[in-house]
């Protein structure tokens, strides 16, 4: 066990943090309150800035044209990005993931998909949820049928990040209907060869969601990424990442919100004294400091299985929830730290909670990750 970064993890996180506090620091609340990372153009600006420190493709192979990062490393950039706008983390890990195309495609599909991805000059979403299935994507109802050399796909994928500004989604859809996990496929859906409409889904945090409609959308078949029976298995095995990830995103998010509370306690005055001085704010700043750090540690472990190819489902569900219920306690104490000032818009505080909260959702509810804790602690499941 060591919890010590290597000298090369050492000099990317430093190169991101400047970077971060140089290029996005400054922008992320103007970008925020003007949704600017629903347009094209300014995506691509930030997008640009991000892809040179190895934030999309980090961790695919280099011979793929990735940076051949471990996931710790990745991990660490990670952290950095979303302690300066979690919401723009958001949309570059999902294009980092690259639609698992680096995973599971074909020769073709590689070559034809990753080195647009990779030059972030085609936005990829990853459409699984529905109006109707969230916790349960078994249940899918979005249908794709095959007919002759096409798939034609109908149903409604919803709050799919990136969704809106996608030129491709790679689509979890049943290919026969009521078959349950047995029909589930992956297809990669090009939208300007099988069009599909998007509306955008406002929201508190995190922004970027987007409702998208197949209307008898046809996909050549040939763009079948993931064939019918493996989609289920191969969502959840992708989840283990995701999750794991996101409790470095969630401690990225409690870093700014502590970063921030310890300056203003410093700084403000009450009492003739820093309010820093004052007990019950040393105790909400050392318990925000606490859950932080048990965040870290937890999703470095489950990263760290993933890197020795370690199936790792009850660490990454414990990091996943663990970490992004903490962001919610710190970032409410940052808010108390900062008094009214902390609810101003002219201040971070109120985005840094707003990004906390709407995490407890995606990727798996807090309580559907708690059933997995629980279901592999006691050997059944609440979920069948
Ligand atoms: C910011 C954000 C980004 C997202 N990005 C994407 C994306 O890119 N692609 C995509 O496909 N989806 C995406 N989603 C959707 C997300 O994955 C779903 O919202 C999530 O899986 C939960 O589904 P749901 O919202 O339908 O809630 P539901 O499944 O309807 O759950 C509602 C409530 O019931 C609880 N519940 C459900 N089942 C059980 C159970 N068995 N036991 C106990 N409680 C239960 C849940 O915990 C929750 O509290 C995103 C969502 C958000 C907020």
């Amino acid at each position: 066990m060591d919890f010590e970064l290597t000298m090369r993890q050492k000099i990317l996180k430093d190169t991101a943090r400047e970077m971060m506090e140089k290029e996005i620091i400054p922008i992320a609340d103007e970008w925020d309150k003007n949704k600017l990372l629903h347009d094209r153009k300014h995506l691509k600006e930030v997008l640009d800035k991000l892809i040179p420190l190895g934030y999309v493709g980090a961790t695919l192979p280099k011979e793929l044209g990735g940076y051949g990062l471990d996931h710790v490393t990745y991990g660490i950039l990670t952290e950095e990005l979303f302690r300066a706008y979690a919401s723009l983390g958001m949309v570059a890990n999902l294009q980092n993931a690259l639609g698992n195309i680096g995973v599971f495609g074909n020769d073709e599909q590689k070559k034809k998909f990753l080195p647009p991805m990779l030059k972030g000059e085609m936005i990829i979403c990853m459409g699984v949820t529905e109006p109707n299935v969230g916790s349960n994507p078994a249940e899918m109802e979005t249908l794709a049928t095959l007919d002759g050399d096409y798939y034609v796909v109908n149903g409604t994928k919803a709050w799919i990040t990136n969704g809106n500004l996608s030129d491709i989604c790679v689509l979890v859809t049943q290919t026969k209907r009521g078959s349950g996990a047995s029909g589930i496929c992956h297809l990669i859906v090009e939208r300007k060869d099988s069009p599909y409409e998007a509306r955008e889904l406002p929201k508190i945090g995190m922004r970027s969601c987007a409702e998208l409609y197949f209307n008898n959308c046809r996909v050549p078949k040939e763009n079948l990424l993931v064939p019918p029976g493996e989609g289920l298995k191969d969502i959840l095995r992708g989840f283990e990442e995701m999750r794991s990830i996101m409790a470095l995103g969630a401690a990225g998010i409690s870093q700014a919100a502590i970063d921030a509370s310890i300056r203003y306690a410093k700084q403000r005055h009450q009492f003739g004294k820093p309010i820093g001085r004052f007990q019950l704010i040393q105790e909400m700043i050392a318990e925000m400091i606490v859950e932080t750090e048990i965040s870290r540690l937890l999703g470095f472990r489950a990263l760290s299985k993933i890197d020795k190819g370690v199936r790792c489902d009850s660490e990454a569900s414990m990091a996943k929830f663990y970490s992004v219920e903490a962001a919610v306690r710190v970032t409410y104490k940052a808010i108390q730290i900062h008094g009214a000032m902390g609810l101003s818009e002219e201040l971070p505080l109120e985005r840094y909670f707003r990004d906390a909260r709407t995490w407890t959702i995606p990727d798996g509810t807090t309580q559907i990750q708690k059933l997995i804790v629980g279901r592999n602690a006691l050997g059944m499941s609440a979920l069948r």
